[in-house]
């Protein structure tokens, strides 16, 4: 068999994406974030970035008139599902389809990806276990700008909790995004594009910012330039707590950017005992007063999320300090279960 780098099959004579975008009179939708990449060596360096895809399952998202489906479907997947709201696309994706018929299953499914679960597209894989190899499946899409963060915001969460394509195991993700929320999504502590989303992020995936692609290569041209950024999901999360409550904290501290993070970090409880319990939060989670929420590390994140949820649990009927450490020692990343041995007396 060929090995899995050189795959990179000649596509049966094709008119161009240019052409058929005018053949068809394909004019770029606004509302739909339309903004078409025609140039084959770009579209080759996304699909480039999602590493070897030979004989995987792929989901394409948002796949317009088909620059990065083929070139996806050069390198031979063993299935791809294309994801695309706008009907209009589905002559240039069938065309596609029948193209690659012979070594790829390829299936169109005209909706929206928001509504999409990407647990059903793959149902021909084998669960792998989330501790071994990644399955074979890779997420591939130049986003919709208009819902590209609040997709990812939906991923994560299924990233935390082993759902949709997730539940299969530790699936990548190969996206573009505005260039500023792909600097956001990898920025460090400290970082001026620091902000809820690289905490989100960096909390479940290791995130890395693999390129930029000038707006100038659009078609349309779009005002920004684009990142393309993959995702692979950790094998031991930072924080293993659920999702919604971690988002909220990390959203209540961002909200006041610029001030101390315990100015922000004191909304999350009710005005009557605020006082006392943010100063209890930043006792127990180790944290000095001074420091603004871009400066917080993830271990910080990590440290203020333990803490928070021991405050909202000690009644009577929440768990004991003793279990919630055991939580921490077996679900931390292993740099973390010193700190949490440490007493935690107030
Ligand atoms: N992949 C093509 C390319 O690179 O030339 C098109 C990319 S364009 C930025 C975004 C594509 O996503 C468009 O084809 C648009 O119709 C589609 N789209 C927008 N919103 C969508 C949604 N909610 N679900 C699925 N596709 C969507």
């Amino acid at each position: 068999m060929a090995s899995s780098r050189a795959v990179n099959i000649r596509l049966p004579p094709l008119p161009t994406v240019r052409d058929l975008v005018k053949l068809y009179r394909l004019r770029a939708l606004r509302q739909l974030s339309q903004n078409f990449l025609m140039d084959e060596r770009l579209t080759d360096k996304i699909v480039k970035a999602a590493g070897n895809i030979y004989n995987h399952y792929v989901c394409e998202v948002g796949p317009g008139p088909g620059g990065i489906t083929r070139s996806i479907i050069k390198r031979c997947p063993k299935q791809l599902i294309v994801v695309e709201k706008d009907p209009r696309f589905l002559p240039t994706l069938e065309l596609l389809q029948e193209a690659c018929k012979t070594y790829t299953k390829m299936d169109i499914e005209i909706q929206d990806i928001v509504n999409y679960n990407l647990k059903d597209g793959f149902k021909d894989v084998q669960p792998h276990n989330w501790f071994e190899a990644p399955p074979p499946i890779n997420i591939i899409g130049n986003l919709p700008f208009s819902v590209s963060t609040n997709l990812i915001c939906r991923w994560l969460q299924a990233v935390s909790e082993k759902t949709s394509a997730w539940s299969y195991g530790r699936s990548s993700m190969t996206l573009t995004f505005q260039k500023e929320v792909g600097e956001r999504m990898v920025a460090p502590p400290g970082h001026k594009q620091r902000c809820r989303l690289s905490v989100m992020c960096q909390f479940w995936c290791d995130v890395s910012y693999k390129f930029t692609i000038p707006g100038t290569a659009f078609v349309p041209k779009p005002d920004v330039d684009v990142a393309v950024v993959t995702l692979y999901p950790l094998k031991r999360p930072m924080v293993d707590l659920p999702f919604k409550m971690v988002e909220k904290l990390v959203r209540t501290i961002f909200n006041m950017r610029q001030k101390y993070a315990i100015r922000g970090a004191s909304r999350l409880f009710p005005e009557e005992d605020r006082d006392i319990l943010t100063a209890k939060l930043f006792k127990l989670a180790d944290l000095s007063y001074t420091t603004r929420p871009f400066q917080l590390t993830n271990e910080e994140f990590v440290r203020i999320c333990y803490a928070y949820k021991l405050i909202c649990e000690e009644n009577p009927g929440g768990p004991t300090i003793d279990q919630l450490a055991k939580i921490r020692k077996t679900h931390l990343n292993p740099a973390l279960t010193t700190y949490y041995s440490k007493p935690l007396a107030l």
